[in-house]
């Protein structure tokens, strides 16, 4: 550092050598000195409370104060002021002294000149300067190893003397410089299990054997432990010889702890990560399993969605998805073909706005609420309108999807086009009512004869009751009551007559087919009556059984009639040619277990074969020689256009029974509502 002006504080009570060190110093170029002088040691003192002095030279010999204690109470005022002692001649040993004890430097008064002076100033400044700077780092290091738990040693080998910084006695649980430390006090702070390692370790490295590095416990005179870490190194002179060893000791337990803390908080995290990977691990593996599953699940439905549009096209049926308002959500090909109108044009339209004729409408909305309430399978035909105004009679069956999962119900209706169907069936039925006409009028001409005489009778009463009258009468006398009654076996004669007419007309009149309410009884014993008198001709009784009370039936009468007269003039017919003495048919009927209306016709006749029963109802089966084999053909189609059935059994030589079953009014009535 540039210094133009020292300031010297020049402390000398002899005017003589003050005067020579002044004159002296100006004699210097290139530095001005600024010298203040003093002749006591109070003197000097005062002035050293004032502004900062750069040097002090210093008269050791002073009229208040002498030796090396004129320099410490000098350094106690100005601690950091640098001090070269003026020393005489014989003063010289005193001088050495002074700088031992503190001064920086010493200068024998009248040796050397103001440069000798001046570089003397100098260098003690630069000393001192030194000097402070090297305590000041002292305190600094002591500072730092004070925060850090870090202290400092040095153990001198030849000596056994070793040497602690304070924070070694600190950490070593003393107060810092209380006694001069030896190694056994050192090893006895030791733990007891760490000792012996730590006698080795020292003794490893005095031979040589590397720097010493020993963490190890040890007890504090509070009996607290703590866990220090000693590094040393050691020096060795050029002999070889181990000299000292320096090394430092650091308090790490608090460092241990946090390390051990530390150490099972990331094994905990480690448990954690690990616990928490598997899981996560656990869970993708789930999430892929369930991804693959969906994935092959959502094939599967697509597929089985692809199936049924398929099945679904390639169906002849109609079907048709509706919403709970009745809205189409979905219809087949079928219903394009059937109506002409293709899906996108009626979706989500009401099905009964765009198919169903104006006349129906109401109806088939009410039908469909109530599947909907009822949510039972229904069935029920009704007319669809196509795009070409075509009417086309279909056969629904509809089933209901309950909603589900706040989904709204649906309705799926299949349906059959049944126009052709009925027109065929309406066909035959027309086909079987000429055919039936037909077979009555056959029977009519087969049964001319019979009804002939059977007419013949009453007739020929008549013609006799008349003769007789007009006898009667011709007389003079006669007696009006005995004219009144062969009049009126006339007239019953002629109702007789007029009953058979009736009877056979009403039987062989072609109507249309119209069904009504019939009492099976009554329809049985007219045509028993009309067969009367061919069972008389083949001298066959025909017997009554009939059901007290016997359920109405819905039917065609005249229809039914046909029927009766074919089983009961085939019994007669088949007993007429039969020559066994009991020529006898019963009738009966009756309510069957399937609650039905069943007429039975049973003769004592010869019977038929298996075969035979197996064939009596195919068209032109007969085993007569003027038979046409039609009549119980057309009478199975007459039952079965009733829902009934015509039945036969038979035992050959056991005569045979044949029967028709018919269902009760109120059934009819009820299916047809359906
Ligand atoms: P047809 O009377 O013209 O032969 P049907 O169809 O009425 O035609 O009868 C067919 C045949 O059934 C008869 O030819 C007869 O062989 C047999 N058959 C009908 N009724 C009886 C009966 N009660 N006993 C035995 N055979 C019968």
């Amino acid at each position: 550092m540039q210094v133009d002006v020292i300031r010297i504080l020049l402390v000398e009570d002899n005017p003589a050598d003050a005067r020579l060190v002044e004159w002296a110093l100006s004699e210097v170029v290139g530095c001005r000195f600024d010298v203040i002088r003093a002749e006591r040691l109070s003197e000097a003192l005062q002035c050293l409370d004032g502004p900062r002095f750069d040097a002090i030279l210093l008269d050791l010999s002073l009229p208040d104060s002498f030796g090396l204690d004129t320099i410490s109470q000098i350094g106690i005022v100005a601690p950091t002021v640098p001090i070269v002692v003026l020393s005489g001649l014989l003063d010289d040993e005193l001088a050495f002294e002074a700088v031992k004890g503190g001064a920086q430097d010493y200068l024998v008064k009248g040796q050397g000149d103001g440069y000798l002076i001046a570089r003397s100033v100098r260098y003690a400044m630069e000393r001192k300067r030194a000097e402070e700077a090297l305590r000041e780092s002292e305190r600094m290091l002591e500072q730092a190893q004070r925060i850090a738990h870090v202290g400092h040693w040095v153990w001198d080998i030849a000596s056994g003397h070793l040497c602690w910084s304070d924070e070694v006695y600190r950490i070593y649980g003393y107060q810092p410089q209380a006694f001069t430390p030896t190694y056994e006090l050192f090893l006895a702070a030791v733990a007891v299990e760490d000792r012996q390692r730590m006698v080795d370790s020292i003794d490893a490295s005095l031979r040589g054997r590397g720097p010493l590095a020993f963490e190890h416990g040890i007890v504090r005179t509070d009996g607290t432990l703590r866990t220090v870490e000693e590094r040393g190194e050691m020096d060795f002179n050029a002999a070889g010889n181990p000299v000292r060893m320096r090394g430092t000791v650091q308090d790490v337990t608090t460092f241990k702890e946090v390390e051990t803390e530390l150490r099972r908080a990331r094994d905990d995290l480690e448990l954690r990560v690990e616990v928490r990977t598997a899981h996560l691990a656990e869970a993708n593996r789930r999430l892929e399993h369930e991804v693959v599953q969906r994935t092959r699940t959502e094939e599967i439905l697509r597929g089985e969605r692809d199936f049924i549009a398929a099945v679904l096209d390639t169906v002849g049926a109609l079907v048709v998805v509706l919403d709970g308002k009745g809205r189409i959500i979905r219809s087949n090909r079928a219903c394009e073909q059937t109506t002409g109108y293709s899906f996108e044009e009626v979706r989500g339209k009401p099905v009964w706005e765009i198919f169903v004729a104006p006349d129906e409408r109401r109806g088939v909305k009410q039908i469909f609420n109530q599947l909907l309430n009822v949510r039972s399978p229904s069935e029920y035909q009704n007319y669809w309108v196509t795009r070409s105004g075509e009417r086309r009679m279909i056969a629904w069956s509809n089933t209901v999807l309950p909603a589900r999962n706040g989904a709204a119900a649906h309705v799926i209706a299949t349906g059959i086009d049944i126009t052709d169907q009925r027109k065929a069936e309406e066909h035959e039925r027309q086909r079987m009512l000429e055919l039936a006409h037909v077979g009555r009028l056959s029977t009519m001409g087969e049964m001319a004869t019979e009804i002939a005489h059977e007419l013949n009778q009453p007739l020929t009463a008549i013609a006799s009751y008349s003769d007789t009258c007009n006898r009667i009468m011709k007389l003079p006398t006669w007696n009006v009551d005995e004219v009144h009654e062969i009049l009126g076996e006339i007239s019953g004669q002629a109702h007789r007559a007029g009953e058979i007419i009736r009877r056979l007309r009403s039987f062989a009149r072609k109507e249309d087919s119209q069904r009504a309410s019939v009492d099976v009884n009554e329809l049985v014993k007219d045509m028993v009556y009309l067969t009367e008198a061919e069972a008389r001709w083949h001298d066959v009784t025909v017997l009554l059984e009939l059901a007290d009370r016997l359920p109405s039936v819905v039917a065609d009468r005249i229809l039914i009639e046909q029927v009766m007269i074919n089983l009961v003039r085939n019994a007669i017919d088949v007993l007429g040619s039969d020559q066994s003495v009991q020529k006898r048919v019963l009738v009966q009927t009756w309510v069957n277990d399937r609650n039905m209306v069943e007429v039975a016709v049973s003769d004592t006749g010869p019977g038929l074969s298996a075969d035979a029963v197996k064939r009596v109802f195919e068209p032109f089966y007969t085993t007569k020689s003027s038979g046409m084999g039609m009549g119980l053909s057309i009478s199975q189609s007459i039952i079965e256009s009733h829902d009934g059935e015509l039945w036969v059994t038979s035992q050959p030589g056991q005569g045979a029974t044949f029967g028709f079953v018919l269902p009760l009014e109120t059934e009819v009535e009820v299916s047809n509502a359906v």
